[in-house]
C-alpha cells in the first residue's frame, strides 16, 4: 500500500486560498485527478481560480459553477467539472469519466472535480483530495491536501 501524504494549511482570505491553490499547479501534469470535498463556499472555486491561472489561463476565462463541465486551455488541458446537486446516475449518464480518460473530443488533461463526493464510483485510485473546512465565525479555512495511490506517494507541495 502506497502511503498517503497530506499536507494541511490554514489560509485567512480568498487571496490565500489562491495562493495555495497555485502551488498546486506545480506538483500536477495532463492526465491527474484533483477532487474537491468541502461543503458550499467553502472555496472550492476560490482554489480552483488560483491553481487554473498558475497554469496559464486568463482569469477571465472561468465561468460561475452552474456549468457542469468546462474546459480551460492553460500549460495543460484542464477540465473543471461542478457536480453540484447531480445524483451519481446523473454524473455517469452525462459521461463525466470520458473527462478522466481523455481520447477522442476530450483532450487528456488535468481534472478538477467540485463536488467529487456525489459521484464516488468515479474516484481513480491515483488522485489527489483536497478537503476544505470552514473555520467557524472566521474567514479562515483549513485545506488538507492528501495524495492517493502510488503515483501522489511522494508528493511535496511548494
Ligand atoms: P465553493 O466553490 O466551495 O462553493 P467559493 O470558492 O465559490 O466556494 O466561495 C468561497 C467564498 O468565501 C468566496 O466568496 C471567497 O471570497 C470567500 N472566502 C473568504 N475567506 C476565504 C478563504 N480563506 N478561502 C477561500 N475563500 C474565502
Ligand atoms: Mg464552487
Amino acid at each position: 500500500m502506497a502511503a498517503h501524504k497530506s499536507f494541511v494549511f490554514v489560509t485567512r482570505s480568498a487571496d490565500e486560498t489562491r495562493a495555495i491553490g497555485a502551488t498546486v499547479a506545480n506538483a500536477v501534469e495532463a492526465g491527474d485527478v484533483i477532487l474537491f470535498l468541502a461543503d458550499l463556499g467553502a472555496g472550492k472555486t476560490t482554489f480552483v481560480q488560483g491553481l487554473v491561472k498558475a497554469l496559464g489561463v486568463n482569469m477571465a476565462a472561468l465561468s460561475p459553477t452552474f456549468v457542469i463541465a468546462q474546459t480551460y486551455d492553460g500549460r495543460i488541458p484542464i477540465h473543471h467539472l461542478d457536480f453540484y446537486r447531480l445524483s451519481a446516475k446523473e454524473i455517469l449518464e452525462m459521461g463525466a469519466q470520458d473527462y478522466l480518460v481523455g481520447g477522442g473530443e476530450i483532450a487528456r488533461g488535468l481534472v478538477l472535480i467540485e463536488w467529487a463526493e456525489r459521484c464516488r464510483e468515479l474516484w481513480p485510485k491515483e488522485r489527489l483530495e483536497i478537503s476544505i473546512r470552514i473555520i467557524p465565525k472566521t474567514n479562515h479555512r483549513e485545506i488538507k491536501i492528501r495524495g492517493m495511490g502510488k503515483k501522489f506517494a511522494n508528493l511535496s507541495i511548494n
